[in-house]
């Protein structure tokens, strides 16, 4: 158990859709776009260090416009939680298409020395009540974080372009200009 499975079954408490920010890659947010038809601006926001916990300081994805950093975000209320949940459900709107993030909550990768892939646990400190009455494969766990390593390294190689423009009008929105034109080429 660990290498090959991991003991884990979602009973959809809905707490890391209510309670837990998430931070999708702008792969994720292309994806989403795309198959929901919506506009980011419609289901993006961004926090300032201030608004949200658990990010470090020297995360590579803060954009910096000034003085003051931001990081993008899915929209959501303390009251309902993620854009995404269904409030009569309480299930995601979106599954198939979720970020890659959701789809990795709660697993904890564990690798070699050499950095290869050793096993999966449950993260510890988070508040999913990590029920333990199902098994899953941790070969599509591994190819999902081997795929969003990948992204996040896209992810801030557009946040250093982003960073590096010495336009005084940028806003944080003005992030999703870099990719979401694909989008709306999509649609027309
Ligand atoms: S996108 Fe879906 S799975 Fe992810 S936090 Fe939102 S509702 Fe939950
Ligand atoms: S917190 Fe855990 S059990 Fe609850 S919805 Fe998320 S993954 Fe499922």
């Amino acid at each position: 158990m660990g290498k090959y499975t991991v003991k884990f079954k979602c009973h959809h408490s809905g707490h890391c859709c209510r309670d837990v920010v998430c931070l999708p890659t702008p792969w994720d947010v292309l994806r989403i776009a795309m198959n929901t038809k919506r506009d980011p601006r419609e289901f993006i926001e961004f926090f300032t260090p201030d608004e949200i916990d658990g990010v470090s300081k020297s995360d590579p994805t803060w954009l910096i416009i000034g003085k003051e950093r931001y990081i993008m975000a899915l929209f959501r209320t303390a009251e309902e939680g993620c854009f995404f949940l269904d409030q009569d459900t309480f299930y995601c709107s979106i599954y198939k298409h979720r970020p890659i993030l959701c789809r990795l909550y709660p697993f904890k990768l564990h690798e070699t020395k050499e950095e290869t892939f050793s096993h999966f646990t449950l993260h510890k400190n988070v508040g999913c009540p990590r029920f333990r009455d199902g098994i899953m494969d941790t070969a599509p766990l591994y190819e999902l974080y081997l795929q969003d390593k990948m992204h996040q390294e896209d992810y801030v190689t557009l946040v250093d372009s982003f960073n590096a423009l010495e336009d005084a009008d940028r806003t944080p929105e003005s992030f999703l200009d870099l990719f979401v034109e694909v989008v709306h080429e999509e649609k027309g």
